[in-house]
């Protein structure tokens, strides 16, 4: 069982990028950490292995998990169950991209997986945390923090609208289930990226993706996963007590 004095927070897709600043932050914040990885174990064991050897009080684990798969996100909140005994914090940062190409290119099987684990993994785990975080089912409250992007507002044009759609639907869910939970101590809030400087654009190949873009950007430069990072670990504190419903770019001006 966890600590009394350690907040526990499940993150989704916490291996690498935005996602691991999330953790790094959070165990350094205090918390106590559950999060997940898809396929990259290696990845996920360097997060882990640098938490034993910064030797904080916090406790940090990783477990495999596709959000777009509903007996994985069940084994994972099973897990963090059994680990900690407690949840007060989900960040759904899980996400995925695809190739540049138009919508008169697009394929079922493209616009599926794109929302699958977009938006399906992201209401799957916001259900199993309302399931233990709202005072109706027993809980005590809690903090949701879902990662949308810039993209929902942008529309991504010539690259990956189907992306930007998906990212839309996150929004209005944010916005929706802050309302739905709000008299049952549970707030919800997203944040919105502008281009940040991981590896998703390699993954939907454009590895120079970041750098290309900077002259497109107020501020002149891509942002870093840990500038998401902040925001992050803001919303899920107490510091954020009188905030949900809300939407945060976290984009240099974009
Ligand atoms: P990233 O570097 O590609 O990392 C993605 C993370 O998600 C990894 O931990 C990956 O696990 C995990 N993941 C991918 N598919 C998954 C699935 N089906 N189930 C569970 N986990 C999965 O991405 P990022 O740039 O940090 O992006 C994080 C979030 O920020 C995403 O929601 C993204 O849409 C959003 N965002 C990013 C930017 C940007 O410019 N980087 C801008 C706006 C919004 P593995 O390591 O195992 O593959």
């Amino acid at each position: 069982m966890s600590n009394e004095a350690h907040p526990v927070a499940l993150v989704t897709g916490g291996s690498r990028g935005i996602g691991a600043a999330i953790v790094r932050t959070l165990i350094t914040e205090g918390w106590d950490v559950l999060f997940t990885y898809r396929s990259d174990v290696a990845a996920a064991q360097a997060l882990t292995e640098h938490h034993s050897a910064a030797q904080l009080a916090s406790r940090c684990a990783a477990v495999s998990c596709d959000v777009s798969v509903e007996a994985d996100v069940l084994a994972a909140f099973a897990r963090c169950d059994a680990l900690y005994g407690r949840i007060d914090a989900l960040v759904n940062n899980a996400g995925v991209v695809d190739r540049k190409i138009r919508v008169d290119e697009l394929t079922v099987a493209r616009i599926e997986r794109m929302f699958a684990v977009n938006v399906t993994g992201t209401m799957i785990c916001a259900r199993e945390a309302v399931r233990r975080m709202s005072t109706i089912h027993g809980g005590q409250g809690g903090a949701i923090v879902n990662i949308s992007s810039a993209a929902s507002r942008i529309g991504s044009p010539g690259e990956y609208v189907d992306y930007a759609a998906a990212k839309g639907a996150v929004d209005t869910f944010t916005v929706g289930l802050a309302l739905e939970v709000v008299a049952e101590g549970i707030r919800v809030n997203g944040v919105r990226p502008g281009v940040i400087d991981t590896e998703i654009h390699a993954s939907g190949g454009q590895p120079d993706r970041a750098a290309r873009v900077a002259k497109l950007i107020p501020m002149q430069r891509p942002g870093t996963a840990q500038e998401v990072a902040n925001m992050v670990a803001f919303l899920c504190s107490p510091k954020a007590s009188y905030m949900t419903g809300a939407i945060i770019d976290v984009s240099g001006g974009r």
